[in-house]
């Protein structure tokens, strides 16, 4: 797309979104009461509203559904425009149902969701995948939802998204991981999300492009949760996957992180090695966007600060139109091995796809 360079491979796409193309698709798989609760109050959508949708970033040219849905709502379309492209896309469907405060509200929608996605996108092509959409306030109910879908071959993962109203590490949230880890299931955290706290740290900006800017700083503050409240110490099985989070801004951190662990592991007496060591373990990232230098030579010093190629997963955002194509603007500067890893075999490593055999699976164009 774009006329960008295409990959060796058919990668596996780790972050397209489908979406909801009006609300009305979930009621067949609402109870009556939901319904009714629906229409009464007038809630006509729950489209996330932490993208400013009239503005090219957006949408990729050419990715508005002609039939005037949301882009992302025409499998069709996807099916042109990134399907053909790819082994597998794994959908991140951004319906902000962990906004709502009713935890029976909330559990009865991402019910109505996840079968909605079953029935209009995985059971339609084989190439897709798609992520558990959690009720994540009430962790229990999130628990019982991954539960639900855990063992359908179609669902890989368990969304989060990024703002949550505690870290991710508390205590409390730790039963939507003991299901994940049940089930085989990374846990991906994605950009965005509502909730009653500020976006940034100290307060609310004024205008997206703040939020924007500053989106890396709520994936630190959940990484560092994660690791000293000591939630991979207690599952370490669990894969976290940070989506559209960046990746440059990983070596500082974990530089800040060792540094202070070593004066103060006292206080997490779980954390029983270094942090870096804990997250390149279990934590991988996806490449979209790419926030590295444009030159190959700055991109192969930003994967030596990574200290490994096995952390990156190709990712393409689509239909948004954040950041240039991430083959062009990084993965073409590797070696023909880590462009493998990116592009298909560290996804084959950190989710339930299956074995990769035959024609469509050995890492040529099938
Ligand atoms: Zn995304």
């Amino acid at each position: 797309m774009n006329g960008a360079p295409a990959p060796p491979i058919r990668p596996i796409d780790c972050d397209v979104h489908n979406a909801v193309p009006s609300i009305e698709v979930l009621y067949p798989y609402l109870e009556d009461h939901w319904r009714d609760y629906l229409v009464e109050r007038g809630v006509t959508s729950l489209e996330p509203n932490y993208y400013p949708r009239g503005l090219p970033i957006s949408c990729l040219p050419g990715a508005r559904p002609s039939s005037g849905g949301p882009p992302g709502s025409d499998l069709d379309l996807l099916r042109e425009q990134v399907l053909g492209g790819v082994r597998y896309a794994i959908l991140n469907c951004l319906y902000s149902i962990q906004s709502i405060h009713n935890e029976d509200w909330a559990a009865a929608m991402a019910t109505a969701l996840n079968q909605w996605q079953v029935e209009h996108w995985l059971d339609l092509d084989d190439r897709l995948r798609a992520s558990i959409v959690v009720p994540v306030r009430s962790p229990g109910r999130a628990a019982e939802e991954i539960e639900r879908w855990g063992d359908h071959p179609g669902f890989v993962q368990v969304l989060l998204l990024a703002r949550s109203s505690t870290p991710y590490g508390k205590r409390h949230h730790w039963p939507i991981y003991a299901a994940a880890v049940r089930h085989r299931l990374p846990v991906g955290i994605h950009a965005g999300g509502v909730t009653e706290n500020p976006i940034l740290p100290v307060g609310w900006p004024s205008h997206y492009v703040e939020d924007y800017a500053g989106a890396a700083q709520v994936f630190q503050t959940q990484l560092v949760s994660l690791v000293c409240e000591g939630v991979f110490g207690k599952f370490p099985e669990l894969r976290v996957v940070l989506t559209e989070s960046g990746v440059t801004w990983l070596p500082a951190l974990l530089w800040r992180l060792d540094k202070n662990w070593k004066g103060l592991r006292s206080e997490v007496p779980w954390v029983d090695r270094p942090p870096s060591e804990i997250v390149r373990e279990h934590v991988r990232l996806t490449v979209q966007p790419f926030d590295g230098p444009r030159t190959a030579e700055g991109v192969r010093r930003v994967m030596d600060h990574l200290g490994s190629d096995e952390l990156l997963l190709f990712s393409s955002d689509y239909p948004h139109w954040h950041a240039r194509d991430p083959y062009e603007s990084c993965l073409r500067h590797l070696s023909a091995e880590s462009q493998r890893r990116v592009l298909r075999e560290n996804s084959l490593a950190t989710y339930r796809l299956g074995p990769e055999t035959g024609p469509d699976g050995d890492g040529e164009h099938g």
